[in-house]
């Protein structure tokens, strides 16, 4: 059945994922279940998406509640799921207003066009480009990936949108080279996730900070994985206390429903007026229900501390295999965790995955880990013991 349905996929659906042999059918909690019945706990979240775990009966019961309610309407008229959503969002961040979408690129679209337009209504149709990171990543669509700074995201592509300039991430001095009159913003990742999961050193998002206060810029933080707890705080960037001007939100946001957000100042907002922007599924009643449910599970089962606590001790097991002469360094921030080795990354994925564990690699060598914030000391125990023994083994 595996196989025929593997073969299937591969004749119909395009080849744009190096997908594992694994089909899988079923989740609860920190738990996945393939066809076959086995088990597997699951250290990703679906790529820090599912922070509350697979199935929760608060988000199935909001959805299925507000599917026999209203699922659509446009953004025409007023319906009262995302008005509360923005609401609870604007009251536990910087932010003032929000555009909701539908994913992450679709998020950081709308920054985008949102810094331009800022930049040409206060500094003129010059002021335009935008300052991002070498190693960020920032989605897929033709505008995002001319903002993410790797190349390989890039090939085949060209040309990109211009107007972005690529510096490496901590490094002032080639940021601070690289501003002229024609900068409108900077954007970048408070934690590079793709990027091999960096945190940057402290300091460094204050100082960019000060650069955009005095050189009137705006300032765009890409909170799409970092954002909703990941890290042990509501935002990343509260950890520096180092507000944006603008910041996109998505993974986490609705568990696993596809929702994007664009939030900011309300003097940046301003910038955005009727016709501007717009998108036909954009918060609909249906998907900012189950994100509202989703946020209110969070804070009634005080996750977001969870998060945080888990992760220190995480973290602690992960430096644990830093005697292994293969491991070279751990990094990260709550539960978005790396651990860089001297070795391929992908051989290991599926070493982990044949022994019941879901982990993911990024930037070749480095192992990435993102579970739900409900997983357990037990599970990291086990996880981290089975992985210690396959790199004992190398
Ligand atoms: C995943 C991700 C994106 C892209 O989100 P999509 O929903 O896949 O478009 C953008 N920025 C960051 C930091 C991400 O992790």
């Amino acid at each position: 059945m595996t196989d025929n349905l593997q073969q299937r996929a591969d004749a119909v659906m395009a080849h744009t994922y190096a997908r594992y042999p694994l089909t899988l059918v079923k989740g609860e909690g920190t738990r996945l279940w393939d066809e076959t019945g086995r088990e597997y706990i699951d250290f990703i979240s679906g790529i820090a998406v599912c922070s509350l775990g697979h199935s929760h009966p608060a988000l199935a019961k909001a959805m299925a509640a507000q599917a026999a309610e209203l699922v659509h309407v446009s953004n025409l008229f007023y319906t009262e799921p995302q008005v509360k959503l923005a609401e609870w969002l604007t009251a536990r961040s910087f932010a003032d207003k929000v555009f909701f979408c539908n994913s992450g690129a679709e998020a950081n679209e709308a920054a985008i066009k949102l810094a331009r337009r800022y930049g040409h209504q206060h500094k003129g149709a010059d002021c335009h480009r935008i300052i991002a990171m070498e190693k960020s990543f920032h989605g897929r669509t033709m505008a995002t990936l001319s903002a993410t700074g790797q190349e390989k995201i890039r090939e085949g592509f060209a040309p990109v949108l211009e107007g972005f300039d690529h510096v490496p991430y901590g490094d002032l001095t080639t940021l601070k080279k690289v501003i002229t009159d024609q900068t409108c913003a900077i954007m970048l990742e408070p934690v590079q996730g793709e990027g091999g999961v960096r945190v940057p050193e402290a300091g460094y998002l204050e100082a960019v900070r000060r650069i955009c206060d005095e050189m009137g810029l705006l300032l765009i933080f890409d909170e799409i994985q970092t954002g909703i707890g990941r890290t042990g705080t509501l935002f990343a960037y509260e950890h520096s206390g180092v507000r944006p001007h603008i910041m996109t939100l998505a993974k986490a946001l609705g568990n696993g429903l596809p929702i994007g957000a664009m939030l900011a100042e309300d003097r940046v907002m301003a910038s955005f007026t009727p016709g501007s922007h717009a998108s036909t599924f954009g918060g609909t009643p249906l998907v900012t229900a189950g994100a509202l449910a989703v946020l209110e599970t969070l804070e009634k089962e005080n996750l977001v501390q969870r998060c945080f606590e888990t992760g220190q001790y995480f973290k602690k097991k992960l430096e644990g295999l830093l005697s292994l002469p293969v491991a070279k360094e751990v990094r990260g921030l709550g539960l978005l965790l790396g651990i860089e080795l001297a070795c391929e990354g992908t051989p290991l994925v599926k070493a982990m995955m044949e022994k019941g564990f879901i982990i993911n690699c990024v930037q070749g060598n480095t192992l990435r880990f993102a579970p739900p914030f409900i997983i357990t000391r037990e599970e990291i125990d086990e996880m981290t013991e089975t992985l210690a023994a396959l790199l004992s083994g190398l």
